[in-house]
């Protein structure tokens, strides 16, 4: 498929998602549409491709084979959905090979010809305990893209979604616009953000999100991650609003690698819609285009120690 052409399509998409990202707090947006979708790969040590547990011991949910347990059947008619697909395996060679130093990738989908998507989860305003059963039950691995500010409340809330298996990553500390930013408060947004996560969640975040991918291909942006630990700065290629997903390929489809964008938000946020009931529109939506949900972090390997 042509990437190039993807991106294009974007331009227009990106402005208007731009009104959006200001009316609703986070949403895609910002330049994303720029984002670039190469990965130059960057010949890391075999070494580090031994599976890092960033989130601190074995995974519960974790299947012998490596990849993200199925959930039963049961459970999936429990919250009313017909299962998706078992992801695959994790890729023994992973085809994100993160270096230790130097500038940043920035991605907004892997390269991959297993039928996955990933599923991102960004902010965390909303801390529903029925979404903490909901992936419990179905088992459907996330990334959460969290920001200081507004977790630091009940941190804790998110510690039950790590034990599952979860990965925390790296999110500002007050979700400001990056690029408006000078580049020491630029440092400080993502270093400051990055203690408060390694501190809580036992792990350095691998990963970085700035808002709204808003400065996500800037130089400013891009030195400052490097300063503060993160290895990669990831967007997305859709966003899940309410009922339906926005997409940035033209043809509305998702593609394997896509990397897919929510948000931990409630009914204020989703028109009375409950955090439960987004995800399972999210999931109705990659199950009816026959895709698997993997573990991004399953396909990306870190720079050695
Ligand atoms: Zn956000």
């Amino acid at each position: 498929m042509n990437r190039h052409a993807r991106s294009r399509t974007t331009v227009y998409a990106a402005g208007v998602l731009a009104l959006l990202a200001a009316a609703t707090g986070c949403t895609s947006g910002g330049d994303s549409g720029a984002a670039s979708a190469a990965l130059v790969p960057a010949g890391g040590s075999p070494a580090a491709a031994a599976s890092p547990s960033r989130s601190g011991g074995p995974s519960p949910t974790a299947s012998p084979s490596g990849g993200p347990a199925a959930g039963d059947p049961a459970a999936w008619a429990k919250w009313h959905l017909a299962p998706l697909p078992p992801a695959p395996p994790a890729p023994a060679d992973k085809p994100v090979k993160l270096a230790r130093t130097g500038p940043v990738p920035v991605f907004s989908e892997v390269k991959t010809s297993d039928k996955v998507v990933f599923v991102t989860i960004d902010d965390g305003a909303e801390k529903d305990p029925k979404f903490v059963e909901m992936l419990t039950d179905l088992k459907v691995p996330v990334s959460m893209f969290l920001t200081r500010d507004i977790v630091k409340d009940d941190y804790g809330y998110f510690k039950r979604l790590q034990a599952l298996g979860n990965h925390v990553q790296n999110h500002t500390v007050d979700h400001p616009q990056m690029s408006k930013l000078p580049p020491e408060k630029q440092k400080s947004e993502v270093c400051d953000a990055q203690a408060a996560l390694t501190q809580q969640y036992g792990t350095p975040p691998l990963l970085f999100r700035p808002p709204y991918g808003d400065g996500a291909n800037t130089p400013a942006l891009n030195t400052a991650v490097q300063q503060c630990g993160p290895r990669a700065v990831v967007l997305w290629r859709e966003s899940m609003q309410i009922h339906d997903m926005q997409y940035q390929a033209a043809d509305k489809k998702l593609r394997s690698g896509d990397i897919v964008l929510a948000h931990f938000r409630g009914p204020k946020d989703l028109k009375g819609e409950t955090m439960t009931q987004m995800f399972g529109e999210l999931l109705a939506r990659i199950q009816e285009q026959g895709f698997a949900v993997a573990r991004l972090e399953d396909y990306i390997e870190a720079p050695a120690a």
